[in-house]
């Protein structure tokens, strides 16, 4: 097969040079000299991608990748899934922008009424680009109703890095100086880890929800201040942190708490949001006492293209109406908002997300990486504290020794460039960065899956 015949989405990794190979080397160089250090670490050169299809990442070297990183979740149905790339290339044709706020376009409008309709209960739609934007919109909703500018969110949550989502981002910890910069809109309280406790007393096998009640009290304690939050930020299940599944009964006692003290429930399903654990929304997971005021969601409802949404009842976004200008101009606008080629991409990836059978597609290659990953943790009884998934959204935590539980983050890091050279891409994550995350696209196949697993041998 030559080096450039078309990729089909279904390939093994083929490793011709050991990446980063000499031409992404020589890529980055040239990107170093004249892009903001603001998007380069002080990591090691990466791999420069130059095509994908389905599972499959090629570099500009020709060396061949399974993605368990499906670009952060956003390629949810693979790279250049074909019905999003035929949507938007026939919507490009036909009209590529429209005129924001001021001049609503087809494209935008058959988005939202497929979007109001999948909400449920949360029929009322924002339309932004990225998630980050989404967080904003819905914290900026939520103050508007509530009259509150505070809010509460959690311990190692993840929620953008744009300057109002930074409120509530607590991990990746933000550099001093730009934590610095915060205006203290988010009061952070314990979210229950159950293998890594933040709480001052760390839980046991079961969470003891003494992080819960820590929790509560400090909410009340802000509630009796001068300053006192409107809503709750809070991730189903943490992303970033290392795929942090809670117990089955913290959403459904938070937002009874939240109900309780008058509080607004924002759930931000960026990353576990458009079928990526199973269910459409992974709140679903616990039952309808768990259902939010809203919710934010971004990467893998477009599979691909740069879209978000916010998601509200009724009531809370149409509070916007009250602080519309007399001017006429909307309160709210956005160059983009409402992106043709976005719009048309998004719905032809609900129509395959929402398709019967994908669901159960998901559920099934989710039972595949947890089996998967207990394999992983039994070959590694040392050095993998723990692995836990839900649905295709997976996690490796790697530890010192099982008994204490210590972070090791330069055994996930070593493990990471092995996979690399193997073939295989995951994710740095968690709050110790001791994590590897895996978010393969939901259509990958058994084969493919299973192979990126049975690379997951470290002789460490
Ligand atoms: N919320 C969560 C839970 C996320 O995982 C992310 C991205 N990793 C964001 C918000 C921010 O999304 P974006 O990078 O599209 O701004």
């Amino acid at each position: 097969m030559s080096a450039r015949s078309p990729l089909q989405g279904d390939e093994l990794p083929r490793i011709l040079t050991p990446p980063p190979g000499p031409k992404s080397r020589a890529s980055v160089k040239r990107l170093r000299r004249v892009e903001s250090p603001a998007i380069w670490g002080k990591g090691a050169d990466p791999i420069v991608w130059s095509r994908g299809r389905g599972a499959v990442i090629e570099d500009l070297d020709g060396n061949r990748y399974l993605d368990l990183t499906s670009g952060f979740g956003a390629v949810s149905l693979g790279h250049a899934a074909p019905e999003v790339a035929r949507a938007v290339a026939r919507q490009g044709k036909r009209l590529a922008q429209g005129l924001g706020d001021l001049t609503p376009n087809e494209a935008r409008e058959k988005l939202v009424r497929t979007l109001s309709k999948l909400g449920g209960a949360l029929s009322r739609v924002l339309l932004a680009s990225t998630g980050s934007e989404a967080v904003e919109l819905a914290l900026k909703t939520a103050a508007i109703a509530t009259t509150r500018r505070r809010f509460v969110a959690f311990s190692g949550g993840y929620h953008g890095d744009s300057y109002g989502a930074l409120e509530a981002t607590q991990h990746p910890e933000p550099p001093a100086a730009i934590r610095a910069q915060r205006s203290g809109r988010a009061i952070h309280i314990p979210y229950p880890c159950q293998y890594r406790c933040s709480a001052t007393k760390p839980c046991a096998a079961v969470c003891d929800r003494a992080c819960f009640t820590e929790g509560l009290a400090a909410i009340d304690r802000a509630l009796g201040g001068e300053d006192p939050p409107g809503a709750i930020l809070v991730e189903p299940i943490q992303g970033r942190a290392g795929a942090i599944v809670p117990p089955a009964w913290f959403l459904p006692e938070l937002c009874g708490a939240a109900r309780a003290r008058g509080l607004l429930v924002i759930y931000d399903e960026v990353m576990t949001g458009a079928c990526r654990t199973g269910p459409f929304w992974a709140w679903e997971r616990s039952g309808p006492e768990a259902e939010p005021d809203l919710l934010c969601a971004g990467k893998g409802l477009g599979g691909g293209v740069a879209i978000a949404a916010v998601f509200s009842k009724r009531k809370w976004m149409d509070r916007w109406s009250a602080v519309a200008p007399a001017s006429g101009e909307a309160p709210h606008a956005s160059t983009f908002y409402g992106h043709p080629l976005a719009c048309a991409g998004a719905l032809a990836a609900l129509r395959v997300l929402t398709a019967r059978g994908f669901r159960e597609r998901v559920e099934a290659r989710g039972r595949d990486l947890a089996e998967g990953l207990a394999r992983v943790a039994s070959r590694h009884p040392s050095i993998v504290g723990e692995v836990r998934s839900a649905g295709l959204l997976g996690a490796i935590e790697f530890v010192r020794d099982r008994d204490s539980r210590e972070p090791a983050p330069d055994r996930a890091k070593a493990a990471l460039e092995a996979l690399l050279a193997r073939g295989v891409l995951a994710i740095p994550g968690g709050i110790h960065g001791n994590v590897i995350s895996l978010l393969p696209p939901l259509t990958i196949t058994e084969e493919q899956l299973r192979y990126a697993l049975d690379q997951m041998s470290w002789g460490m």
